[in-house]
């Protein structure tokens, strides 16, 4: 039986255990994030819950990257204000918090405009969230959100291995927060202040958790992952090139990826890395925003268009095989035609095999929104339907080049039908195997033998019972 506390301390057990309600928004950070505020929070005696309805604190974990995806939350939190006073006609309580970025960029504004919100909670403080749900159980609203002087994984519980199985043989540890790089058009070095790693020892600690609770895949995590740095044992100065490395001995850890990083920071010992490792698997995401120099520097980005491409080739020399994945940005103050073509010249030299494009939107604080020569809003429209049809294309001719490969897929679940499993390629495009492959966990070598819109079918795959058939 789980055993908990309620606010006041007293030991709860079993079906009276608080449930919590995460919904989380944005990046694979905010994914790991979440989880480890679940961890937090299952030590103070609560258990997680699929439902909205059914909980007892609602926690919304938030993302201020463009202003759309900060604008969702205020219309969420207006849907759960109904809810909350549904629950108060019943006599029972509801509470209400915000974290990550809105919560941290927007802080006591969020207290001000939203009436139901009981505690907002910073991405460096989540730790503390137990303390402060003891606070507004005593009635009070809550904002922390100070870049906390004490390092949350030092004070936050370790995942358990029950909870570890429960969310699947792939798993994300973040590795590295923060940015210094400025990028005129980006709020991350203002929301999650400046560049941290964590330690080498804390890393591989958690990573050796995770295989021991039956995880096969680990992708690390950073906003700025290949900046990340620390010490090895002997005091020698280490990247994320010889932190792959050591991971990569850890038994059964079978493969490895990391996201996001920034092309400046690809060292020589990173490149080495994919050339040397076989379980750092041929993925990367490697944003480069556009394809213009003129507007590469007006975002600061630190590097040219040329940069970029040289920078492919030496990886592309140590990987052949190697998928590529970019971030881009369309409209973003002063682009031009010339300047988008310039973005689609380089789109069409790279040959993506995924990508995410976005239409540039003006950020507070940020020095892009108050650049000159704001890009008219329909332009921008157009500029993107442009740039993600070519991108998909690209999407869809690296899935047919698959067809008739062998290759190792990581069996992750089973499938929606009866006698499939769902597994992932090297390149991160899902695969659809038949259940006789192997188990969950298992690396299963298939030939891939027809493309569907968002996965690859392998051989046997295609079998389904009749009745499925008949329905697709
Ligand atoms: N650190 C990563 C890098 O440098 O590429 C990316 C981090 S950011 C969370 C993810 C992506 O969001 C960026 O690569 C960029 O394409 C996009 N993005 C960031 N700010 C944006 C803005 N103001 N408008 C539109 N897209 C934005
Ligand atoms: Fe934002 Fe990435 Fe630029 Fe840092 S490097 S400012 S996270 S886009």
């Amino acid at each position: 039986m789980t055993e908990g506390r309620d606010d006041r301390g007293v030991a709860q057990t079993g079906s009276n255990a608080r449930k919590v309600f995460i919904k989380t928004y944005g990046c694979q950070m905010n994914v790991y994030d979440s989880q480890r505020m679940g961890d937090a929070l299952g030590s103070d005696g609560y258990q997680p819950t699929e439902t909205m309805e059914d909980a007892d604190l609602i926690l919304l974990n938030t993302c201020h990257i463009r202003e759309k995806a900060a604008e969702k939350i205020y219309s969420e939190l207006g849907r759960i204000r109904l809810l909350k006073a549904e629950r108060a006609n019943e006599g029972r309580e509801l509470r209400v918090g915000v974290a990550g970025c809105v919560a941290q960029a927007e802080g006591h504004e969020i207290i001000a405009r939203a009436p139901a919100v009981d505690l907002v909670i910073g991405p460096q403080t989540y730790h503390r969230l137990p303390q402060a749900l003891a606070k507004v159980a005593r009635g009070e609203r809550v904002v922390d959100i100070d870049h906390a002087v004490e390092d949350k994984f030092d004070h936050l519980p370790a995942s358990q291995a029950g909870q570890i199985r429960g969310r699947g043989v792939a798993a994300f540890l973040t590795v590295q927060e923060g940015c210094d790089k400025f990028c005129t058009f980006c709020v991350v070095p203002y929301t999650r202040g400046a560049e941290v790693s964590r330690p080498l020892a804390q890393i591989l600690e958690e990573a050796r958790r995770l295989v021991a609770a039956g995880v096969r895949e680990i992708t690390l995590l950073g906003q700025n992952v290949n900046a990340w740095e620390s010490s090895d044992a002997q005091g020698r100065a280490i990247g994320l090139g010889g932190l792959v490395r050591q991971l990569a001995e850890i038994p059964n850890l079978l493969r490895l990826r990391y996201t996001t990083s920034h092309p400046r920071d690809m060292d020589d010992a990173l490149i080495a890395a994919h050339r040397d490792l076989p379980a750092l698997m041929p993925y990367l995401h490697l944003p480069v925003q556009s394809g213009s120099d003129r507007i590469l520097k007006a975002m600061n980005r630190r590097h040219t268009a040329a940069d970029y491409l040289r920078l492919l080739d030496r990886i592309r020399a140590a990987r052949p095989d190697i998928a590529l994945s970019g971030d881009f940005i369309v409209g973003f103050p002063g682009e031009t035609d010339a300047d988008f073509e310039d973005t689609l010249t380089l789109i069409r030299e790279v040959g993506y095999a995924s990508a995410f494009s976005f239409k540039y939107s003006p950020r507070p604080g940020t020095p892009g929104a108050t650049m000159e020569g704001h890009v008219d809003e329909g332009v921008k429209d157009e500029r993107l339907q442009h740039l993600q049809a070519l991108l998909r294309d690209q999407q869809a001719a690296f899935a047919r080049a698959q067809v008739g490969r062998r290759m190792p897929v990581l069996i992750e679940k089973h499938g929606r039908h009866p006698g499939q499993m769902i597994g992932r390629s090297p390149f991160l495009i899902p695969v659809v195997l038949p259940a006789s492959a192997g188990a969950v966990g298992a690396v299963a070598e298939v030939r891939i033998e027809s493309v569907r819109p968002n996965s690859l079918m392998a051989e046997g795959a295609e079998a389904m019972p009749e009745a499925m058939r008949l329905r697709a």
